[in-house]
Formats: structure tokens, sequence, C-alpha cells
């Protein structure tokens, strides 16, 4: 037999590294924007037409490239940011792959424009599809401009994948937010299609936090200002310097969580978790807070090497950081009087069966307490939120609901002594379920509180014993659309677990044979598209979101509709099952699933 392995060649490697480096315009962008920041550019401004599909170009003033270094920058594994492999534990650049030029010269159109401080002339060089077409020398200003034209025009399976104009576009503007975010000395402009959307100028504080603060407002408005709450913390392993916007900030969609380390935007859903625990109930289920955060840990500490797009780090002390970030969340809530001022009328989250409990109803719900400090008086948050010990990982959250962990204030907040059952419940209109409490009356919402009790019900059924499935006679068919398709095929192992089989066909047809035991058929392919929908929204690679979504999506498919008539002893599951869930008061689409009137507020509109 013939030998039959050959080294492939540069270019075809270069294609093949390219698919893991871009992805998208945006992955392009964020090299380029990086690769500025690393040239010790002050100003850096970005070019995008047709959301990067046309043009990227981003023109730094940084310390530009030799006439041999331009060339070299295109070859794979050619940096000047390493040199051993020891550097890698001592980073200070965004880059040090010496992947990024290469591999987006090899499925591009690129023009290289670069001048050194102390040169004469600059050089030029044209790169289509990794090959040299040019290079000669020009008459440029100090610093570097590349022109990234025709992306994936030799990989047309890649450009199909592209979403919509609005999508990337998108991912252009974060990929922008984020290098933005992380340098606020740095002055960064970004025009699309000729219209400048952003034009942040550079801060020029002595106070590197006034000039955070101020390039915030820039990205994100005015508005934004009144939210902020400071964050500062400095233990021996990290320093956390940042903001976070009040609770009743919080936002339905996910958007501005900024989570940086060592000046670099990273991904964690675990330190995320931190942070949302840091917040206790102050927010409603299903909203985010917004979050601006920059720690600082010793670079032998972490692993930014485990991801090749690197927004995921490896942390020596997880642990460690998950609880400094949690209680230093908290603790500058308290600071600045944020969890106990919360304007009642509007947050519902904390009207929970607590009150009833501990409080009485005429009472004010919550006075301003200017020494308040969660830490000092931890019994004193237990009044408004639910028990939640300090659980490090989202699994463990629903690990252990059924540990009998019945709450017995939510038991209490119905009369137990009432001797005719029957009597307890009463639909009305086919929507709400009225029942008798202690110092009132609750008006449940039927579909909203099923959703509730299914939704926690499959999330601790997937995430922990596994949901089971029922075979179809015949596989159920439907097509699903080009770009969505893909969404489906990342979650096929997700929703496995929860009870699915299909097969993906190569034409987007799906093809269902099997659905968990609590689905009808004829909810599959509307369970499918809300799956989408909610995945499009949630934070990607993250395993959480996708269960998360995946239970939402299930509980609001199956889920006793509006206009069912319901039986007593339904009424009664409803009511029961409802209130000994984790968050009993909002739908999993943070719609609220009951209201109470209190036998004060019935006598006042008799006596009026
Ligand atoms: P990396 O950033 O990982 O080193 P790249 O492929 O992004 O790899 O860039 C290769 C090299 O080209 C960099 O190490 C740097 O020396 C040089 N380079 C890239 N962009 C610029 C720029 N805007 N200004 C100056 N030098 C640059
Ligand atoms: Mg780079």
């Amino acid at each position: 037999m013939p030998d039959i392995i050959q080294l492939l060649p540069d270019n075809v490697a270069n294609q093949i590294a390219a698919g893991e480096v871009v992805q998208r315009p945006a992955s392009v962008v964020k090299e380029l924007l990086e690769n500025a920041v690393d040239a010790k550019a002050t100003d850096i401004k970005l070019i995008v037409v047709n959301a990067g599909r046309s043009l990227i170009q981003v023109i730094d003033n940084g310390v530009g490239m030799s006439q041999t270094d331009a060339r070299m920058s295109f070859e794979r594994h050619a940096t000047s940011k390493i040199r051993t492999a020891d550097d890698l534990f001592n980073l200070f650049s965004n880059g040090f792959r010496g992947e990024a030029l290469a591999s987006i010269a090899a499925i591009s159109h690129v023009t290289l424009k670069t001048k050194q401080e102390n040169q004469e002339l600059g050089t030029q060089i044209q790169i289509n599809g990794g090959e040299i077409i040019s290079q000669e020398m020009i008459s440029k200003s100090t610093g570097t401009s590349i022109e990234v034209k025709n992306l994936f025009y030799n990989i047309p399976a890649r450009r199909n994948f592209l979403k919509s104009n609005t999508v990337e576009t998108r991912h252009i503007i974060d990929a922008f937010q984020r290098v933005a975010l992380t340098y606020p000395r740095i002055s960064f402009s970004l025009i699309h299609n000729d219209n400048e959307i952003f034009r942040l100028p550079a801060g020029k504080l002595k106070l590197e936090k006034g000039n955070l603060k101020q390039r915030i407002v820039n990205v994100f408005g005015k508005k934004i200002n009144e939210k902020l709450v400071p964050i500062h913390e400095e233990t021996e392993i990290l320093r956390i310097e940042g903001f976070i916007a009040k609770p009743n900030y919080a936002k339905k969609k996910r958007g501005e969580q900024f989570f940086f380390v060592n000046e670099r935007f990273i991904k964690s859903p675990y330190l995320h978790h931190a942070i949302l625990n840091g917040f206790e109930n102050l927010i409603p289920h299903g909203y985010h807070p917004s979050y601006f955060l920059y720690l600082t840990v010793p670079p032998k500490s972490i692993d930014i090497n485990i991801h090749p797009t690197k927004t995921e780090v490896k942390f020596d002390n997880e642990k460690d950081l998950y609880a400094i970030i949690r209680s230093t969340i908290k603790h500058s809530l308290g600071q600045y009087n944020v969890a106990p001022v919360l304007d009642f009328e509007k947050n519902p989250s904390l009207d929970t069966p607590y009150e009833y409990k501990n409080k009485d109803v005429d009472s004010p719900l919550v006075h301003v307490d200017p020494d308040f400090n969660p830490f000092e008086n931890e019994d004193r948050t237990k009044i408004f939120h639910q028990k939640k010990d300090f659980k490090p990982s989202w699994e463990s959250l629903y690990a252990n609901i059924d540990n009998n962990e019945k709450d017995d204030t939510s038991l209490n907040l119905f009369d137990n002594d009432l001797e005719n059952k029957s009597n307890t419940t009463f639909q009305i209109h086919q929507k709400y379920i009225l029942s008798t409490i202690k110092s009132g009356i609750v008006l449940i919402d039927q579909n909203a509180a099923h959703q509730r009790i299914l939704y926690e019900e499959f999330l601790k059924k997937i995430t922990v014993i596994g949901i089971g499935s029922q075979q179809l006679l015949f596989p159920k068919e439907f097509s699903v659309n080009k770009n969505d398709v893909q969404i489906i095929i990342d979650l096929k192992p997700d929703l496995e677990s929860a009870g699915f089989q299909f097969d993906i066909s190569k034409n987007e047809i799906i093809s269902v044979k099997a659905i968990p035991a609590s689905l009808k058929e004829d909810q599959i392919i509307d369970l499918f598209e809300m799956l989408i929908d909610n995945i499009k929204n949630e934070v990607p690679n993250s395993n959480f979101s996708q269960f998360d979504s995946i239970a939402k999506s299930l509980a609001k498919s199956t889920a006793i509709k509006k206009g069912t008539k319901l039986s007593i002893k339904e009424q009664e599951e409803i009511v029961n099952n409802l209130f000994l869930c984790k968050e009993p008061n909002f739908s999993p689409f943070g719609k609220k699933s009951f209201i109470t009137i209190t036998t004060k507020e019935l006598e006042d509109k008799f006596n009026f």
C-alpha cells in the first residue's frame, strides 16, 4: 500500500482554523478590535457595511507594523504577543494564538494598511482567500487599518448560515460594546451603513471608576446613570469593581450583563448565578439584573486557553469567587439602601405569602432603614425572600424540591381549620380560582399558576430525575426554518433528556418519534417554535438556559389554558401545588400568578 498521509496546504489549514475563530461577522469585529487595543491604540474606529457581509474595517492609531511584520501577521501561529508557553500564564494582551488574521484572510478579501511611528512610508498588503495579491509602499498616518470584504465568499455553507442583518448587526454591536466597556480610556466609534451608531470619547478622569461610569452612560444612554450602584471589594484572591443596576430596574430581556476578568469579557454561567444569588429574590422570576463587573485575579489563577473564542475561562478557585461575588452584591445593595427601599407598589416580587405570616396587614410593609445591611441581619431579609440557602450550583436549586421541604409559611396561608373542604375554592369565568386565606382572599390565574407548577416540575425532572417518554405510533414530521435548524441540532441532547426522540433530515425536516409523557401530539409543533424563540432570546452556550427554555416551553404548551372548566379537586390541586413552588408569585414568563385582597380592603370597599 502506498503512503497516503499528507500535510494540508496552508490555505486549507487556515480555512479549517477559520471555522473555529470566525463564526460570524461579529467574530471578525472582536478580533480586529482586540488587535487594535493590543497595539496600544488610543482611538479606534469600526466601520461596518451590510451587517459585516460587505465590509468590516477597523482603523487604529496604534503602534503599526514594520513591512516584514505586516507580511508575517497573516501567517498562522504568527504572533508578537507570546514567545514561550510560560507567557501563557502571564498574559497581558487580548490575542496570543496568532490565528486571527490568518483565519480571516483565508475566507475574505483583506486590505491591510499600516505604518510605524518612525517610518517614512507605510505598507499596504492585499490578500484574497489567503493569497497575497499585492504589496506596496504607501503614505499613511501612524497606525493600522484593516479592511475585510466579502466575508465567507469562498465558504457558501457559512454564508448561508448567517442570520438576518438585524441579528448579525446585533452581534456586532454586542462585540463592540464588550470591547468598549473593557477600555474606557480608549475612544471608540462605530459607523454602520454610514450612520454613526456610537461615538465614545476617551475617559480622562483620574479615577478609573468615573471613566467607567461615563462609558456605561455613553453606551447605554443617560437614563442608566441613576440606576447604577457601585461595587467594590478587595480580598487576597480578587478585586471586584464596577456597577450593578438597582433591582427594580431589572429587565425581562437579557442583554446588559457584562462580566470581565482581567480585562477580558467572559461568560460564566456559574458566576452569573452567584450574581443572581446576590440579588436574592429582589428580582421577579424571569427578569434579569443588569451588571458591569470587573474582576481582577492573579493571572496564574485562571486558564483562558480552554475555548478558542475565549469567552470562557477556568478559575482555580471558582467556589471562593462565587461566595465573594455573591456577598459583595448583597453588601452593596444593603449599603446603598437599595434592598429595603424598593417600591412595593411596583414590585410585586415582595408580595409573598411571608408577609401574611409575619406582619400585620395594616402596617406599612417596609420602612426605609439607612443602616440596613443584609450581612448583619440575615433574618430580616428572610422576611422578604423565600428560603434559599447558599447553594453553589444551579443543579442543586432544584435537587431537593421534594425533600418534604414544605414551606410552612405557604401552608399557613390558608385557613387550615375550615371544616368544609369543598367550599375552599371557586372557579371564576373559567379563568381564575378564588380561595380564602387567613387575611382575606386570593385570586389565582389558572394558566399562569399551572405554568409555574409544571415549570418547576419539568426543571427538576430534566435536571435531576429524567422525564418519561411516550413513543408515537407514526412519527410527526414538520419543517423548520433553515436558520433555526442549528438551534434544534444544538438542543438535541437536552431535548432527549427531556423525553424527546427525533431525527433531523438534510432539508430541515424534523421527524419526532417520541415525546415527553405529559405532552400531546398536537402540541409538538407549537412547542418547537416556542423553544426556538426562547433560545434566541437567551444567552448561548449556557446549559442552564437551555434546560430552562425547554422547561418553560413545555410548561407553557401543556398548562391548563384559560377557558378550561376545572373540577373542585383540580382547583384545589392548583392552589396547593402553586404554594409549594419555589417562586409561586410569577409564571415562568414573569406574569403574576395570583393576587390577594385583604379583608381590610374588602371592608373598606363596603364602608365607603
Ligand atoms: P494575535 O493577536 O493572537 O497575536 P493575530 O492574527 O490577531 O494574532 O495578529 C497577528 C499579529 O499581527 C499580532 O501579534 C500583532 O503583532 C500584529 N497585528 C495585528 N493587528 C495589528 C494592529 N492593528 N496593529 C499592530 N499590529 C497588529
Ligand atoms: Mg489578535
